[in-house]
């Protein structure tokens, strides 16, 4: 096989998404010593080591490897509820809640209590949890809180480990579950210091994403107690998940995971830089950027859709919205040229008199990811 076409990644120039990397070729050649078992006889021992490392990482007793981050949170938030009537409170925001196809309603006949923090960063206890919580006390009109669901990070930005100790501890004395979306828990860990571990603890499961900024072909690994991956397991089945010589991706993302987690830390230095780029020239930012995320404000800086084509034509670049994601195979041409876009975008925009529409269906789509 020639592996030198791989040498460099198609995605250099691409910023829709963090999960628009390409296999590198040691992740290809790693294939060469995967194990050939069957993972759903739990007989593949590329798939169990991949699950033990991730929950060894954890600090959790077991893993589940899962085809995607969608089917890791949702098999997690069903394992976590168990008789209905109950809600699950979120971020407004939550890949949970907006982008997984409405699976908390159907697969968990969950009532989704999305909440819009008053920081516009991340929910807190007193402002967001507290005034929101439903609980279970024998009133029967309402749906009991029986599950919050955080993310970490969300929008790329961090949630802190102090507000994580105190929604924790409110958790456990209220008999309510904590499940954590970390499906860029990598990226906070490696922003903050904190390890993965530290962070997990406070959480009765977990989804760590190996797809999107550790750039493994495919998958998540959902980590928890025993008991609970065993159940979790019982419903990745139901849902279609059970992948039989799953040892060939396990040992890709397996490597991934040793080559691509050093990396993170210089795609955030580039959004940080970017970011900054865009605050010291008066470009509005939907959010405040904390790792691997600008978002520019179209609707504040009337940068149209439309010139967004045109830059990313000029730069050879590509855009999936204001959201400008980056990840390790982002090249330094192509970090160059992102700023030099972003500035001409604006400048541009500065004679735009239309307002901003929503972004076309197609835009909207690669956002989601
Ligand atoms: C992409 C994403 C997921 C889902 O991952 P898929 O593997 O695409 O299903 C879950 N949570 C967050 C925050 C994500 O960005």
């Amino acid at each position: 096989m020639d592996l030198t076409v791989y040498k460099t990644s198609p995605a250099h120039n691409d910023f829709r998404s963090d999960t628009f990397t390409t296999p590198t070729v040691s992740m290809i050649e790693s294939l060469a010593s995967a194990t050939l078992g069957d993972a759903v006889y739990n007989e593949d021992k590329a798939t169990i080591d991949l699950e033990s490392k991730v929950a060894k990482i954890a600090g959790k007793e077991a893993g589940l490897y899962c085809v995607s981050g969608t089917l890791s949170n949702q098999i997690a938030l069903r394992v976590n509820l168990l008789q209905p009537p109950y809600s699950v409170m979120c971020d407004y925001r939550a890949h949970v809640y907006v982008h997984e196809a409405g699976g908390m309603a159907t697969l968990s006949q969950a009532m989704p209590q999305a909440i819009k923090p008053k920081n516009g960063v991340h929910l807190t206890l007193e402002d967001d949890i507290l005034p929101n919580f439903i609980p279970d006390d024998g009133e029967i009109h309402g749906a009991p809180t029986k599950l919050i669901s955080l993310e970490n990070t969300l929008h790329g930005m961090l949630f802190p480990l102090e507000e994580i100790k105190k929604i924790s501890a409110f958790c456990k004395k209220n008999d309510v579950k904590l499940h954590l979306d970390g499906a860029r828990l990598w990226n906070a860990s490696v922003a903050t210091g904190i390890s993965i571990s530290e962070y997990c603890q406070y959480f009765d499961s977990v989804s760590l994403c190996l797809s999107k900024t550790l750039g493994a072909p495919i998958g998540s690994v959902l980590v928890s107690s025993k008991k609970f991956i065993a159940k979790a397991n019982h419903f990745r089945k139901q849902n279609g998940g059970g992948v039989r010589q799953s040892g060939l991706l396990a040992r890709m993302a397996s490597t991934a995971i040793d080559e691509n987690l050093p990396k993170l830390e210089k795609t955030h230095k580039m959004a940080l830089e970017l970011g900054k780029l865009c605050e010291e020239n008066g470009i509005a930012l939907e959010h405040p950027v904390h790792t691997n995320f600008v978002f520019v404000d179209l609707a504040e800086t009337k940068i149209s859709y439309d010139i967004l084509r045109q830059v990313s034509e000029k730069y050879n670049l590509k855009f999936a919205s204001g959201r400008i994601a980056f990840h390790y195979q982002i090249s330094d041409e192509s970090f160059e040229a992102v700023k030099k876009a972003v500035l001409d975008a604006y400048e541009i925009a500065k004679d735009n008199k239309d307002d901003v529409v929503a972004a076309p269906k197609f835009y909207q789509a690669q956002e989601a990811n």
